[in-house]
């Protein structure tokens, strides 16, 4: 079985989400102009890598968005967004912190590690390159708010980017969040993954595959701060049984019940 960073982490959220989108094949319909959007605009820049025009790349492919029913949030729009986008493109160009070399190889590298039990684990990363000349692996965010800063070394517990430091080796990983705000702003954000928080990361990982395999999905449920992950969930609608929610948020994938999911995960 391959598992991947996103399984591990909605498992950990809430095992009754994860028995929803993995095993029951539900998903949520890919609606949010925000996430769209983060896809066209890492496009564009890799673009901008094979020095193609990236700012041609985010106009084509956000245009073929335009008139798809999207849900724009915080008074968004397609005009703003590509405006914004274009903005952080050029400022991203004028900065140039980042370099990747061999491109086909340190960009959307896809990297798999080996389990116990006959288990795989995948994940895509961004990028691995130099940021202010130091060997990262590199994540791309888009954003509408600036990621927290304080206190010092905050970054180093997000555990994305420790999966991503324990997959490949790399103790130097970074965070460029492209902050879609007023004022469009770059962040460029460091920090070191050490070897005990990469070992922990195994097991968290062992461990949690074995939670899976052993079938235990009682919910996480939770509606009040700062535990409130039920009103953020796509699957509020099944665990509430209201098929008009169900029919607003979801769609699920053909086959489910043939368990075809187990050949098409998502990373
Ligand atoms: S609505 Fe709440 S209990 Fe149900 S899957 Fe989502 S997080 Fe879990």
């Amino acid at each position: 079985m391959t598992y991947s960073y996103t399984q591990i982490s909605q498992y950990l959220a809430c095992p009754k989400r994860y028995k929803h989108r993995y095993l029951h094949g539900w998903r949520e319909k890919e609606t949010r102009a925000s996430l769209l959007f983060g896809r066209v605009f890492e496009q564009a820049l890799s673009a901008y890598f094979f020095r193609q025009d990236p700012t041609e790349v985010l106009f084509r492919e956000w245009f073929a968005l335009q008139d798809t029913q999207l849900e724009y949030a915080n008074g968004d729009s397609w005009e703003k967004m590509y405006r914004q986008g274009i903005v952080l493109l050029e400022r991203f160009a004028q900065d140039n912190r980042v370099r990747v070399l061999r491109l086909r190889r340190n960009l959307q590298i896809k990297l798999s590690r080996p389990l116990g039990n006959g288990n795989e684990f995948r994940a895509y990363v961004d990028a691995i390159g130099l940021l202010d000349g130091t060997r990262s692996v590199i994540e791309w965010k888009t954003t509408t708010s600036r990621y927290p800063e304080e206190p010092e070394g905050l970054l180093s517990l997000d555990p994305q980017l420790i999966c991503y430091s324990w997959l490949t080796g790399i103790e130097d990983v970074a965070v460029v969040a492209f902050v879609r705000k007023r004022l469009p702003e770059i962040q460029y954000l460091k920090t070191r993954i050490s070897e005990e928080q990469r070992q922990d990361y195994a097991r968290l990982v062992e461990e949690t595959i074995s939670r899976i395999e052993a079938g235990h999905f009682l919910p996480h449920s939770g509606i009040r701060f700062p535990q409130n992950g039920c009103l953020a969930c796509p699957f509020l609608g099944l665990c509430l049984e209201n098929q008009e929610l169900i029919d607003i948020k979801l769609v699920r994938k053909p086959g489910a019940s043939d368990l075809d999911w187990l050949r098409d995960i998502d990373y």
